[in-house]
């Protein structure tokens, strides 16, 4: 049995969000921006929106208080502010930091759900309206059903996910992601690709899920000499090729929503909550290293994404991923064990083919940030 959902409205190209400022006043009166400090109004997304919102006479407020890797406690907040001023919809703009606690502060401004029951995944269909620019080429969040949230109770990133919080409408301008500098370009790609491939590798791919997964990791491929080039000093990342990033991360976006992440999410996890390693980042560490695991046990399955990227052999991934992403990181052999055990009872395990054993899990971490007995970043 296998499933396609995907219900949210996409509009890409260049200006389209004034373009396109008609569809903003389908959904009420009142927006709430929800943002970043920063970025938004550097790279004229938060200017663009708020045009765009005159037009059609409604009102914005900026609610820019979002931090990187969101608090569950910064949603309650922001999902009291929303209620207070009664808003009408939310427009989060921004990397995946925003747009996933916009959909959070979606649920919780409509509906009562008490911390514990935040991940339960029982909810009621009630949430605010909600439009989604994405400004970094990444997580894809403005297309899946998933808001990834800090939980210090957890002591790790914990995922919300249902069918209630996809959101309404994208819009997809790669101007806004110029700003980027080369190492949140190369993080987020890396993300993608990563979504791309947990994806082909997923118990739950299909034919549809593998044709988004395929294109997308083509045109990622297509992208990586140009990262690689200015990586190494030579010209800055053009147009055509932010474009394609932002194309390429909505598509592996829709991916994910059919089938989840894998153990390497579920590894990347403890990276970004103990180490501050980006998210991103964090998941390129590992993904060549995972490949390379299948492709011993099941060469079939690696070989699609090993084929996709236009390679023979899953070590040629590592390979491209550690030029990409370079070195630097290191864990003490206790924290190893530590996220290994996190890892291995983390949900992305139900998604994986070839399910890693804990000990074997320990072992890609090791891999993936060359660990040494005693030695912490
Ligand atoms: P992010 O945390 O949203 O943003 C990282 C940094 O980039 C922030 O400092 C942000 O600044 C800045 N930034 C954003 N857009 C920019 C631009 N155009 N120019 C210059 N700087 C810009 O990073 P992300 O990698 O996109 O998102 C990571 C989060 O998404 C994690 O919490 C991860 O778990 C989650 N995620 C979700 C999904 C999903 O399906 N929902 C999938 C993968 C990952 P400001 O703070 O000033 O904006
Ligand atoms: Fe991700």
């Amino acid at each position: 049995m296998s499933q396609f959902y995907m219900p949210v409205k996409i509009v890409s190209g260049r200006g389209c969000v004034l373009a396109q400022s008609t569809l903003f006043s389908g959904f009420g009166k009142k927006a709430m921006i929800v943002s970043g400090r920063n970025s938004a109004k550097r790279n004229g997304s938060e200017a663009d929106v708020l045009e765009a919102l005159k037009k059609e006479k409604i009102e914005a407020l900026v609610y820019d208080r979002i931090e990187s890797n969101p608090t569950i406690e910064s949603c309650y907040e922001a999902a009291e502010y929303a209620k207070a001023q009664k808003v009408d919809f939310l427009v989060a703009i921004g990397g995946g930091s925003p747009m996933d606690a916009a959909k959070a502060i979606a649920l919780l401004a409509r509906q009562d759900i008490p911390k514990d029951r935040l991940f339960s995944g029982n909810y009621e269909k009630k949430r605010l309206p909600m439009v989604f620019i994405p400004t970094t080429a990444g997580t894809g969040s403005e297309v899946t059903q998933y808001s990834i949230l800090t939980n210090h109770e957890a002591k790790t990133k914990s995922g919300l996910a249902t069918e209630v919080i996809f959101p309404d409408l994208a819009f997809l301008d790669g101007r806004y992601t110029e700003s980027l500098s080369l190492v949140t370009t190369i993080h987020t790609a890396v993300d993608a690709l990563s979504h791309s491939a947990e994806g082909m590798i997923s118990t739950r791919a299909n034919c549809l899920s593998d044709l988004f997964a395929k294109d997308s990791i083509e045109r990622i491929t297509r992208c990586i000499p140009a990262l690689l080039q200015a990586k190494d000093g030579g010209e800055g990342i053009d147009e055509q090729v932010r474009e394609e990033l932002l194309l390429a991360s909505m598509m592996a976006g829709v991916v994910i929503a059919q089938t989840g992440t894998t153990v390497v999410h579920g590894m990347g996890y403890s990276l970004t909550y103990f180490k501050e390693i980006d998210h991103g980042r964090a998941n390129g560490l590992l993904l060549g290293h995972y490949l390379e695991l299948i492709e011993e046990r099941k060469p079939e399955l690696s070989q699609k994404v090993v084929a996709a990227m236009g390679l023979k052999e899953a070590s040629e991934v590592t390979e491209i991923l550690q030029r990409l992403l370079g070195e630097g990181d290191c864990l003490s052999k206790e924290e190893v064990l530590q996220y290994a055990k996190v890892a291995f009872l983390s949900k992305n395990m139900n998604n994986c083919q070839v399910k890693p054993t804990e000990e074997e899990i320990v072992g890609l971490y090791e891999k993936g940030l060359q660990c040494r007995e005693g030695l912490v970043i």
